[in-house]
């Protein structure tokens, strides 16, 4: 980091502690009795139980649910309540697909979305605005830039980015992540040259004379790419990741599903650690790694100290293909050929995207991870992808049998009611990402015709079949908000308003959110749902959040527990303020 870059950390952070240390002084740190009973609400127990009227849990686990008169007849008399105030407490809810180190890193980015900027001026503006601003990273990052939201926004040119970030690297990163744009400091800074050979997966696109354009295309070219930011302290990604945190807690989570550790950063494993492993982190953590990060992952999370919350190490994550949105969906047959795709995508017509990986290699690594009792989380959109991933899970079954693992499909664009049934005979979950609809619903015609628009992401269906079945956030893909990613399948309207494909009621939604996701982290004897014996993980809205999505209305998450105790997810607690004066000295002294 250069010395002005630094300095403005410095008084940034500075500046941060010094006004919230006085807030900090008047209000302390929360401490719960070991013992509570939550009434004068709507508790859904999303178990056999239903609505119930009053909670008792104790030592962080549920001790009683029922009546009132009940559940105090099981609890001491001396026991504090907690008086929801006619809101609803529900089981904490569970993102099993997220890439916290990722949110948190772009967290700092330059906002450019397509739910922020409706025009290519205003984008472009913005990313300029980004560039000359000095921030704790000496390379700027815009992040969101998304040609298939919005309609004007033809790939910027790399003189145009040399134009507006002429000495400092400038990268604009697509919202799905799986594309960006770099100017050509930030290609000579990454080592990338006309020269460099493209990976299996992308490409570094060059021009007619062969020369490069900016445009780096699917995940290891861009994580190429991203290899020459300058990294970031230890202590100041601790810091940022410990805001994730709070913002996952916030938002009404209580455990997460890392689905690999993508981000940049010296040792990601350890930054993990340090926040999943915190005396009091505010979300429980499961992980899934690289598989070449799965040796290293397993031991370390295994053999660390066990505090209130829950830590696992589950299994590997692979991608089997890229994103829909920039022609990476390995679909049983070619893309449409339209404007979208030709002009916009760069796509020839018959566009079949490759498999990501390799058949034969597939096998071995699904069983060996068999063998291990590892989960795999396959990232698979088109029905190709899918296929691949159902074979390779059939093999590794077949040759060591174990009824207590269960793979998982991820994000699943184009999964067909066939495939939704082989899912289920092998025992397999499948997690949905409703974004794809909200963002995109409205370009899926274009994409991929319209018989394939219609069965797009159905999530009504595999419920139907009665497959476990889960819906993501997948962030920073999407923000970091669960009600929405509950909404999105009840709704199911695109960003022109119009409902795409089959709904299911807001009552799935939260079973999708809760004993469902728990069921797909094995972790169904743990959590998901309120029940004597379970984890006291709960979620307290203002609101009956059921109720809410179904009249199309808002619920707020008013507070979240943890093993029975309060998590504290004000932006200045005394916690952040010893992490933001680590992450300060931490960031000079790297
Ligand atoms: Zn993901």
């Amino acid at each position: 980091m250069t010395h002005p870059a630094r300095f403005a950390f410095l008084t940034f952070v500075v500046g941060l502690v010094l006004c919230g240390a006085g807030i900090a002084v008047f209000t302390g740190s929360p401490s719960a009795p070991d013992a509570l009973v939550f009434h004068n609400g709507t508790i859904r127990t999303v178990s056999g139980a239903g609505t119930v009227e009053a909670l008792y849990i104790q030592d962080g686990r549920i001790a009683a649910i029922g009546d009132l008169d009940e559940v105090l007849a099981a609890a001491p008399r001396s026991v504090r309540r907690i008086n929801l105030e006619g809101g609803t407490l529900t089981p904490g809810l569970i993102e099993p697909h997220t890439h916290p180190l990722a949110a948190a890193l772009l967290a700092t980015a330059t906002d450019i979305s397509g739910r922020t900027y409706q025009t290519r001026e205003a984008i472009m503006t913005a990313i300029a605005e980004g560039a000359a601003q000095g921030g704790p990273s000496p390379w700027a990052i815009s992040f969101g830039w998304d040609p298939v939201m919005l309609d004007d926004l033809h790939p910027p040119s790399l003189a145009e980015l040399d134009a507006l970030s002429p000495d400092k690297p400038l990268v604009v990163l697509t919202q799905m992540m799986h594309e960006a744009f770099a100017n050509s400091a930030a290609l000579e800074a990454s080592g990338i040259t006309a020269a460099t050979p493209d990976p299996h997966d992308g490409f570094f696109e060059r021009d007619e004379t062969g020369a490069l354009t900016g445009r780096v295309v699917e995940v290891t070219a861009v994580r190429l790419l991203m290899s020459g930011i300058p990294q970031a302290s230890e202590a100041a990604l601790t810091f940022l990741l410990d805001g994730a945190y709070d913002e996952y807690a916030a938002a009404g989570y209580t455990t997460i599903g890392v689905a690999s550790l993508v981000g940049r950063a010296r040792d990601p494993l350890t930054t993990l650690m340090s926040v999943s492993h915190a005396d009091r982190p505010a979300i429980n953590t499961i992980l899934y790694t690289a598989p070449d990060q799965a040796g290293r992952a397993a031991p370390l999370f295994a053999g660390a100290a066990q505090t209130d919350a829950l830590r696992r190490f589950n299994g590997i994550k692979v991608w089997l293909d890229g994103s829909p949105f920039v022609g990476g969906a390995a679909t049983a047959e070619p893309y449409a050929d339209t404007p979208l795709t030709r002009d916009v995508l760069g796509l020839e017509p018959g566009w079949l995207a490759p498999l990501a990986a390799e058949r034969e290699a597939l096998f071995s690594l699904v069983e060996r991870a068999q063998r291990a009792g590892q989960q795999v989380a396959f990232h698979a959109q088109g029905e190709r992808a899918i296929a691949l991933a159902l074979d390779a899970i059939e093999a590794a079954r077949g040759a060591s049998p174990d009824p207590d693992l269960h793979h998982r499909l991820e994000h699943l664009a184009l999964i067909t009611p066939e495939q939704i049934t082989r899912a289920r005979s092998l025992n397999v979950s499948l997690g949905f990402f409703p974004d794809h609809i909200g963002n995109y619903g409205h370009r899926l015609d274009a994409l991929f015709g319209p018989e394939r628009a219609t069965r797009y992401m159905p999530i009504a269906e595999a419920v139907r079949q009665g497959a476990v079945t889960t819906i993501h956030g997948d962030h920073p893909a999407s923000t970091i908000d669960a009600f929405r990613v509950m909404a999105l399948p009840v709704h199911r309207l695109t960003l022109d308003e119009s409902p795409l494909g089959q709904p299911v009621s807001g009552e799935t939604a939260l079973i999708l959110m809760t004993l469902n996701a728990a069921r797909q982290l094995q972790l169904d004897d743990e959590i998901g749902s309120l029940e004597v014996g379970k984890r006291a993980d709960l979620t307290w809205f203002d609101t009956d959040p059921v109720t809410a999505i179904e009249a199309g209305t808002d619920a707020a998450v008013r507070g979240t527990w943890l093993a029975g105790q309060p998590v504290d997810t004000r932006d200045w607690s005394r916690d952040r303020i010893g992490l933001a004066i680590k992450a300060a000295w931490g960031q000079l002294t790297r």
